[in-house]
């Protein structure tokens, strides 16, 4: 008999043994998901070692149902990758490795897949041409698999069948009115061809994209400093396609899925009939299977995704792109609480492969790390096109100039010179719903979540109040609760407000609206973009989804109401952030030739922050901002990790954190602070506090979090949820 060690989605961190006869397992499965009897279930897992002899007794092992080898086994470097983070995270490995494979190959059906020697799909120059709204909407079958094939380079009929059991005859269709080609492809074999001209680089991405050009087969983190319109994603572009003539494979990382379409869409222009495939949570789970086994054979040579993709396999890892670097996104913040972009150093160092972070405003750790030499800076500091200038930062003083519902004279001015000169604004308000709270303005009393440590926020036409953090909803009440009185009103501002009063003042303009709540529906963004950049749109109000990486070539205004609450935070980030946010923001603006304009309402004009930030002196506040934290001892110069723990009472979980602090047994270099309550003390009736660890080391806190876990593990935690967070972002 030979004994299979199998990593199982449960938490607690250890493998588990089975047997199996000698002759059904062999070394080979490593990496092989397995069915195993589990209690009185049967679990699926990924086979970790196959070994002669298990340190407990044979009699008491149970054996392992089968092997599955539907998919080739996960390969031995992903699962040391898998390995790497449940140890850096102190998170059981069983989970990590589940958590890193699709969901549809974590169940224990096999999975069917029959691509290959198939005839392929795909659009004609005519089908890339056709618009997806020259199918009718009622059509739904015809737009899905429209829309795939525009994202694809081309597809089977099996994965048209995903998509549809009708797909066969849409093809057909396609194909008669010619959107539509069969072609026949070998495994694996494709045609590389890049779409010509390609635009002459400007020296600093000439500079660029030698240093990199020179060293791919090496490690090394490239830290792509580019302000905004700089032209990163073509540096982008000539390292792929690079990289693509070697025979590599591409990962590329963004932290949000509204930005997969626009980079696969660069992507794909430019190689119109390379294989790639996007990975990320919009995707149903076979697709999700199919495009993770297509670069986990080396079929897919441009991966492009979210977060999670940063665990997919890929035999020919040839290079790495963090794009958006900065952004929080990269975080999971639940489970496995891993940063996608620590990850993807690890990994590219574990394969020699260069990965490069691209920002406009790097995060500190990554910037000071450059200032270190441990990263390698490289600048893009003007844009791209021709003409296109930095935006001109002002600011209304509102200590001075006093706002009307929101609005100040100035900003409103602006607004309708932009207007008259037919170029698009936006005003930016990071906040949706109609109004933050709804007052009582005769005793004070605010509407609260009753499960959070929240306000509920005000939405006027649906009449109703929201938690953003647990979703519960109210009506709006018609008195005073606490004291009668039905002098309540919304007090503050969100983007519907915002809206509403725009439409007022300006009743000819088209005003849209874009936050959270705008864009739920599927692809509701998507179509929304298209408006703005086809010029549809007069105004924009829109919450931070608009800040990030979009070309919007006709904006030429950017307002920003209320940026000040994050001035003077009490979680050390903020500033960091704040900053990021403007750039960004302010960055969308004068991208393409005409004179963008950045208008800031505030009470604080001469805050250090604005000052850089009117200078776009991102190096200056960097400086500051990383001298104050080294004198503070914050990250980057501190290595943190956080015990969070909640409970239905506070009591439960503050005696928690406190015997979790009794067994820390910290030597000198570890700080260990006392249990304080989480930003959100309160979220979905559970009562939250945190215990924060920190070394000036990281080996050392790695250390002392390896043996702090075990003991924690002992800890009775009845009623408690509790969790270790290294490297935590937020508190
Ligand atoms: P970033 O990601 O750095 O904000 P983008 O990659 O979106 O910037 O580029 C901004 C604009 O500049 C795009 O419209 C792009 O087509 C254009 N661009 C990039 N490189 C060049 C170049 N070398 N010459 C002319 N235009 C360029
Ligand atoms: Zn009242
Ligand atoms: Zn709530």
């Amino acid at each position: 008999m030979s004994i299979i060690r199998v990593a199982l989605d449960v938490p607690v961190n250890t493998l588990f043994d089975y047997l199996l006869p000698d002759n059904e397992v062999t070394g080979e499965d490593v990496g092989a998901r397995v069915c195993v009897p589990f209690g009185k279930n049967t679990l699926t897992g990924v086979i970790m070692e196959v070994l002669a002899h298990s340190p407990i007794p044979t009699q008491r092992l149970r054996t392992a149902n089968r092997v599955l080898r539907d998919v080739p086994p996960v390969p031995k470097n992903v699962l040391e990758l898998f390995r790497f983070c449940s140890e850096y995270y102190r998170h059981p490995l069983g989970e990590v490795v589940m958590n890193g494979l699709p969901t549809r190959l974590r169940s224990n059906k096999p999975f069917i897949k029959k691509t290959r020697n198939e005839f392929q799909y795909r659009l004609t120059p005519a089908g890339r041409s056709t618009d997806l709204s020259a199918i009718p909407p009622r059509n739904i079958v015809k737009r899905r698999l429209f829309g795939r094939l525009k994202g694809q380079d081309a597809i089977s009929m099996t994965e048209a069948k995903e998509i549809s059991s009708r797909a066969a005859g849409a093809i057909k269709e396609f194909m008669a009115t010619g959107w539509v080609e069969e072609i026949k492809v070998a495994p694996g074999g494709c045609v590389f061809e890049e779409s010509a001209p390609l635009p002459v680089l400007t020296p600093p991405q000439q500079s660029a994209v030698e240093a990199i050009s020179a060293k791919t087969s090496k490690f090394n983190v490239w830290l792509l400093h580019g302000v905004t319109g700089s032209g990163k994603t073509e540096v982008y572009l000539r390292l792929i396609s690079l990289l693509l003539r070697q025979g590599g494979q591409i990962l590329v990382l963004v932290p949000e899925i509204n930005l997969t379409p626009q980079l696969e869409a660069s992507f794909r222009a430019r190689f119109p009939f390379i294989r790639m495939v996007s990975l990320h949570s919009g995707l149903n789970s076979s697709e999700r299977a199919s495009g993770w086994l297509k670069a986990q054979q080396a079929e897919a040579q441009l991966i492009l995704g979210t977060r999670l993709a940063v665990f997919t396999p890929l035999p020919k890892l040839g290079l790495i792109i963090v794009d958006e670097e900065h952004d929080a996104s990269f975080k999971q913040q639940e489970g496995l609480r891993y940063s996608a972009r620590d990850v993807a150093v690890f990994r590219a160092k574990q394969v020699g492969v260069p990965v490069i972070l691209g920002s406009a405003t790097p995060s500190l750790e990554s910037y000071s790390a450059a200032l270190d030499g441990r990263y390698i800076r490289l600048r893009l500091p003007f844009r791209a096109v021709k003409n296109a200038l930095m935006p001109v930062v002002r600011y209304v003083d509102t200590r001075r100039t006093k706002a009307d519902d929101g609005l100040t004279a100035p900003v409103i001015a602006a607004l309708e010179r932009c207007l008259a000169l037919k170029q698009q604004s936006l005003v930016f308000i990071n906040r949706r719903g109609y109004a933050p709270v709804l007052l009582c303005k005769s005793c004070g009393w605010t509407a609260a979540c009753h499960r959070c440590a929240s306000r509920l926020v005000v939405y006027l036409r649906e009449k109703q109040m929201c938690c953003h953090h647990c979703g519960h909803r109210e009506p709006i009440p018609n008195a005073c609760p606490q004291c009668g009185d039905q002098d309540i009103a919304p007090f503050g501002h969100g983007t519907q407000r915002v809206t509403a009063t725009l439409e007022e003042r300006f009743p000819d303009a088209s005003i849209m609206r874009i936050d959270r709540d705008s864009t739920r529906r599927k692809d509701a963004w998507q179509q929304m973009l298209k408006d703005i950049q086809e010029k549809r749109v007069d105004i924009l109000v829109g919450t931070q989804i608009l800040a990030k990486g979009h070309d919007f070539p006709y904006l030429s205004l950017v307002a920003i109401l209320n940026a000040d609450a994050s001035l003077y935070s009490t979680d050390f980030r903020a500033s960091e952030r704040l900053f990021a946010q403007l750039m960004q923001v302010a960055g969308r603006a004068g991208r393409s030739g005409i004179e963008g304009d950045v208008l800031i309402q505030t009470e604080f004009p001469s805050h250090p922050l604005y000052r850089a930030f009117q200078k776009q002196d991102y190096d200056a506040l960097a400086r500051t901002l990383l001298e104050e934290r080294r004198s503070a001892g914050f990250p980057p110069f501190m290595y943190q990790a956080l015990l969070r723990a909640e409970a239905p009472e506070i009591s439960v979980t503050l005696s928690f954190l406190s015997s979790a602090a009794a067994v820390a047994q910290a030597p000198e270099e570890i700080e260990v602070f006392d249990p304080v309550p989480a930003q959100m003390s309160r979220l979905k009736g559970m009562e939250r506090a945190c215990l924060l660890v920190q070394s000036s080391s990281r080996k050392k806190l790695q250390a002392f979090l390896a043996g702090w876990r075990l003991r924690l593990d002992t800890l009775p935690s009845r009623k408690v949820r509790w969790a270790l967070d290294v490297d935590p972002l937020e508190f």
